[in-house]
């Protein structure tokens, strides 16, 4: 049996289905926009965020002026990112085929990767400049090919956040729009008389952010319902105790509904970590955030051995699972459910959310047990095709086309069947 030596205080808060408080709040907000357009975009911009320019939309000089006062060492780390998450994301494009076969004499079967026709990026930006989420939503849609790509992110604070701004134009988006929360997400799948609607919407945000794109998946397509953020490590003793507690730390301060969980196999260095975490936390500047999140959603449990640990993480499917054990590959194929993997003490999720290139639009609250995070294959609609070109082929089709078609009492269907069929059979009886 594991061993609890930090119980969380509260479930996690978000788009868990008990949420109605933020679902009802989206609901309105989604009514009301789907009725007034932009009026109520702008109204919503200004309510949430004190925002309402006479145009949401940056022109390309504004843009250009913007990144030309950008700090160059800035701009510079931006192309270094973007460059690995390109080459990444470039790599699995790759790995993606179309695929062709023969199944039965002149049965051809085929599949094809075609990109959506337009994208909506969303980069988060109500507590911190999510930079980073630009690279991951708009470089990878490019390198699946959507041709247009429109990018939404909030005002911080009623200035415009011109890091964000520069990394979403050098990522090659085709337009942005200076909005933020259920207002962005809901033009973007709507459309409104400015905002065209697009295909799909991906990205990253807070609980409003994720719930808009839930209660708008059908109307437009999501990548994946990616919220507050998460981290799970699993470890055993001989994992460096600061480094477990700064890494802890890492991902609590991206809101007070952000668990961080360590699942270890060794007492003294869950109990080590307690200590240190509070030892760091009051000198951390952003411990309003991080300090409610470890207060209501750390967790310390120590497992008999690493089967039972490998069992616990699986069983919380968490966002980021940082695995610092004597053999952290055993992770690869010990656990299945997780959005991404960060083995060994020379990596950390920091590394994935900044610079390394894999993507950090990762499943949150569960999400893991059913997808990976966002790809380039998500901006990839995979569609059929077929063709028949053998006539003998056809017509013994239309033989067993007629008979099933029938056993489900569909006789338009059948009927398709029997006359492809009529080249062995003759002309159908009904004709
Ligand atoms: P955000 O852009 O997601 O949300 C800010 C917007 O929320 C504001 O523009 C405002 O319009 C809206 N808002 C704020 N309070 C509201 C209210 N009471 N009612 C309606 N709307 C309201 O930025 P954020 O808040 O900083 O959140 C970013 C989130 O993204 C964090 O939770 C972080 O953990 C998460 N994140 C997740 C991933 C992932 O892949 N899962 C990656 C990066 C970041």
């Amino acid at each position: 049996m594991p061993i609890e030596l930090k119980g969380a205080s509260r479930a996690p808060a978000g788009v868990a289905e008990t949420d109605t408080r933020v679902r009802d709040a989206v609901a309105e907000v989604l009514a009301d926009i789907r009725a007034n357009g932009d009026e109520a975009v702008r109204r919503y911009s200004e309510k949430f965020d004190g925002w309402s320019p006479e145009s949401f939309r940056l022109s390309a000089e504004r843009v250009e002026e913007i990144v030309a006062g950008v700090d160059p060492q800035v701009i510079e780390d931006i192309r270094f990112v973007q460059a690995q998450v390109r080459g990444f994301a470039e790599a699995q494009r790759a790995a993606i085929t179309d695929v062709e076969v023969e199944t039965l004499p002149g049965v051809i079967l085929g599949h094809r990767n075609i990109p959506v026709g337009a994208a909506g990026a969303y980069v988060p930006g109500g507590r911190y400049p999510l930079v980073a989420s630009a690279h991951m939503t708009i470089v990878t849609a490019k390198v699946a090919g959507v041709e247009r790509v429109a990018a939404c992110t909030p005002p911080i604070r009623g200035e415009v956040p011109r890091e964000t701004v520069a990394a979403m134009a050098l990522a090659g988006a085709d337009e942005i729009h200076l909005l933020g929360g259920i207002q962005a997400v809901a033009a973007l799948a709507l459309g409104t008389e400015t905002i065209p609607r697009v295909d799909l919407i991906a990205g990253p945000g807070n609980a409003y952010v994720a719930e808009a794109k839930r209660q708008l998946f059908g109307a437009v397509g999501i990548d994946l319902i990616a919220g507050p953020t998460e981290i799970l490590i699993v470890a055993d003793e001989t994992a460096d105790p600061v480094t477990v507690a700064v890494d802890l730390l890492s991902q609590a301060e991206h809101g007070p509904d952000s668990p961080a969980i360590l699942v270890t196999t060794s007492e003294a260095l869950g109990r080590e970590v307690i200590d240190l975490v509070d030892r760091i936390l009051p000198g951390m500047p952003t411990r309003d955030l991080a300090g409610p999140a470890w207060r209501d959603h750390g967790q310390v449990i120590v497992a008999a051995d690493l089967a039972e640990a490998w069992r616990i993480a699986d069983s919380f499917a968490s966002e980021h699972v940082q695995v610092l054990t004597a053999e952290p590959r055993d992770a690869l194929t010990e656990m299945r459910n997780y959005g991404a993997l960060f083995l060994g003490a020379g990596t950390c999720v920091s590394y994935g959310d900044k610079v390394i290139g894999t993507n950090h639009v990762l499943p949150t609250r569960g999400a893991a047990n059913y997808t990976g995070g966002l790809w380039v294959g998500k901006y990839l609609k995979t569609v059929t095709y077929q063709e028949v070109l053998n006539p003998r082929t056809s017509a013994e089709l239309g033989r067993v086309c007629g008979r099933a078609s029938r056993v489900e009492l569909f006789e338009g269907h059948a009927r398709s069947g029997d006359i492809r069929a009529a080249r062995l059979d003759g002309t159908p009886a009904w004709l």
